[in-house]
């Protein structure tokens, strides 16, 4: 089994599985391999089940600081294009679009039709943001969530409601 060694003051060895499935493991400096490679080995089992539960959850959807910059780039570079398209298609006009850092929402739409996306979107798949710019530029025609606004969001989106779930 490949893995990386981070040596450092520690006094004893630890195994880590990261998100991207890599082996690492953290020992003291000046430990030898072949007694690193015996603990490994003698691992495996708890190794392999750590790989398995990773595999099994779900895109993390944490966001480390250093990482929100280049998400809103992102988000800004994916958005902007779908706001003007589907603005054209809701047949509404807005007058700013601002990518935030909201953490629990993905969009808003402001009275002055000021128009606001989360960078989490970039997370997530293209389907689900077109589905939130929809959201936000029907909120400029209905401030609510009444009937006619979900009928405004099916007319431009009829599979809607499927998109939404990639959110959750
Ligand atoms: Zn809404």
């Amino acid at each position: 089994m490949e893995y990386e060694i981070i040596y450092s003051k520690r006094k004893t060895v630890g195994l880590k599985v990261t998100p991207e499935l890599k082996l690492v493991v953290h020992a003291p400096f000046g430990l030898n391999r072949k007694i690193i490679d015996e603990i490994v080995q003698k691992h495996s089992s708890w190794i392999e089940k750590r790989i398995n539960i990773i595999k099994e959850q779900p895109l993390p959807k944490a966001v480390l600081p250093n990482e929100i910059l280049e998400l809103k780039e992102k988000t800004k570079e994916i958005v902007l294009p779908l706001v003007k398209k589907y603005a054209e298609q809701v047949g509404v006009t807005y007058t700013k679009v601002n990518i935030t850092s909201a953490k629990k929402v993905f969009g808003s739409c402001t009275s002055k039709k000021h128009l606001n996306f989360s960078f989490r979107l970039a997370l997530y798949p293209i389907s689900a943001i077109e589905y939130v710019v929809v959201h936000e530029l029907c909120h400029i025609k209905e401030m609510n969530h009444s009937k006619k606004f979900w009928c405004e969001v099916g007319k431009i989106l009829p599979d809607y409601k499927e998109r939404r779930k990639l959110l959750k």
